[in-house]
């Protein structure tokens, strides 16, 4: 049991003003894991206005990148340090697989060390711009956009985090981060670790909290400048319009239904594994999951056969039992909304291959089934909505036109994946998928350098990469007149 009373705000473990309680459970045997503080809208308050003071009067923004990178490194190196703690707390809240967890962790410290670079270069990052006027001489510079609102989600609790705290603070901006409510140990410990890196106080504020009371709160104070969320279509329209309001700076990292199609001429063995990465990773808990495998004709019933045999040897069971690939989903909620999808699936003539159901070994824990579904309607929500969760759709297709047909049929645009022996035909599909991220002959890997984000209702932005950290960046001009001559416009 896990007892986590108070909240971060200006450097300090301070109890929630108004009380506020979340009861965290453990997902692998729905026992009670954690109570945490919740944030209400007065300690929502007391972190902006700390994030406020430390942009406009601390240290933070005012120190070289290179002085910023050192902190950076040292948050990397302290996540680094209790990477095992890290990842067990991350199991024991989220219920992903161990292996899973410590690939988490240890891209997290990647990210700071990866955003510690790119603060070091931001010290050169003054660029002339030749005009045609040569009267003129200006220059470009970026400077922090200001207070960040960072909302997270639970799936990737503390790489979440990192993907935003990571650029922001490279970038010289000051923070408040409010996990899910559903996952909120790891960030808790992000915070000690960046205040024992020497991270100045109130420059990363963390406020676990409900989303309609914390996160709402949060988006909608003036005194933040930038909101930057990562979750849901619904949750991710309504922090639009509350940023609207005060025209906030925003970034959205929403959700998807992507696409994986599968070419005749591809290894089955290969095809299988990519598969089963893209959806059963995470529990199929994952934004980019390629939910949606569209495979040629003449492979696919063989592919459906071998997909469902291999989801059945699936190791099923507590994210800390070795050589468990599949853990329980987040909570009783999600395992209540994937289930229902299930039924709806079913109810709307896709043709089940294999699970679909609580699996019969776990008497508790919120476990589903790898779950294979063949032949779905393609109007059915089963094809359509996000369900987040171990359950993958496999249709057939024709004709590369009619696979980027079906692939490019959806109101989300987050990845999308092909596999071919053919490169070039690969190549071509890539220009043509509409989405932010595709992969060839392989599904899901995740790199710091590359831009994350997508397109239609995927979201606005990207993270990571050099992209991410232009969240966090104004761009501005200073334009200098240089002539000796008098303007002469109104003193003739
Ligand atoms: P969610 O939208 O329910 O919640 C996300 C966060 O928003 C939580 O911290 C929640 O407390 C907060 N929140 C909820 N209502 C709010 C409000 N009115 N104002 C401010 N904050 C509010 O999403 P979730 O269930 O936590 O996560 C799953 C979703 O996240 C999926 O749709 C998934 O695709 C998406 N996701 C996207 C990416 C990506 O990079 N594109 C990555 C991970 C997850």
């Amino acid at each position: 049991m896990y007892d986590r009373p108070y909240l971060f705000i200006d450097g300090q473990w301070l109890a929630p003003q108004q009380g506020g309680q979340l009861e965290v459970f453990d997902p692998s045997d729905e026992s009670l894991l954690a109570t945490v503080a919740a944030a209400g809208p007065a300690d929502v308050d007391l972190a902006v206005n700390a994030a406020r003071r430390a942009f406009d009067q601390g240290p933070w923004p005012r120190l070289s990148g290179v002085e910023r990178a050192h902190t950076l490194r040292r948050i990397a190196e302290g996540i680094r340090a209790r990477q095992d703690e890290l990842a067990v707390l991350e199991v024991r809240d989220n219920g992903k697989p161990l292996p899973e967890a410590q690939w988490d962790i240890a891209d997290a410290a990647g990210c700071f060390d990866f955003y510690a670079d790119l603060a070091e270069r931001l010290d050169t990052d003054e660029r002339p711009v030749a005009l045609a006027d040569s009267r003129f001489r200006a220059s470009v510079v970026r400077e922090p956009v200001g207070v960040a609102a960072a909302v997270i989600p639970w799936n990737y609790p503390l790489l979440m985090a990192a993907w935003k705290v990571a650029p922001a603070l490279a970038a010289g901006c000051t923070l408040v981060l409010k996990p899910s409510e559903l996952t909120t140990l790891t960030a808790l410990e992000l915070a000690r670790i960046a205040a024992e890196a020497g991270l100045p106080a109130g420059v990363l504020n963390v406020l676990p909290g409900l989303g309609n009371e914390a996160g709402a709160a949060l988006v909608e104070h003036p005194g933040v400048d930038k909101v930057a969320f990562t979750g849901s279509v619904p949750t991710g329209s309504r922090i639009m319009q509350a940023a609207a309001r005060d025209v906030k700076n925003i970034s959205l990292e929403l959700g998807g239904k992507s696409p994986f199609i599968v070419f005749a001429d591809s290894d089955i063995e290969a095809a299988v594994e990519w598969i089963m990465f893209g959806i059963f990773w995470n529990q199929g808990q994952v934004c980019s999951a390629t939910s949606r495998v569209l495979v040629e004709r003449s492979l696919y019933p063989a592919l459906l056969e071998r997909l469902s045999d291999a989801a059945s040897q699936i190791r099923i069971g507590n994210g800390l039992t070795e050589g468990v690939l599949l853990g329980p989903l987040v909570s009783a909620g999600q395992h209540a909304k994937v289930s229902a999808a299930i039924a709806q699936g079913l109810a709307d003539g896709a043709r089940l291959l294999y699970g679909g159901e609580r699996p019969a070994e776990q008497a508790k824990g919120w476990f589903m089934q790898p779950t294979v579904f063949a032949d779905v309607p393609l109007h059915s929500a089963l094809w359509r909505e996000e369900i987040f969760g171990p359950v993958v759709c496999v249709n057939p297709f024709d004709t590369e036109a009619e696979a980027l047909h079906l692939a490019n049929d959806s109101q989300f645009g987050l990845a999308a994946a092909v596999m071919s022996a053919d490169l070039e035909r690969c190549e071509r599909i890539a220009r043509k998928l509409q989405a932010g991220i595709v992969w060839i002959n392989c599904s899901q890997p995740t790199f710091s350098e590359l831009p994350w984000g997508g397109v239609k209702r995927s979201g606005i932005g990207r993270e990571l990469g050099e992209w991410g950290l232009d969240n966090y960046l104004e761009t501005k001009q200073i334009t200098r007149y240089e002539s000796g001559e008098a303007w002469g416009w109104y003193l003739t």
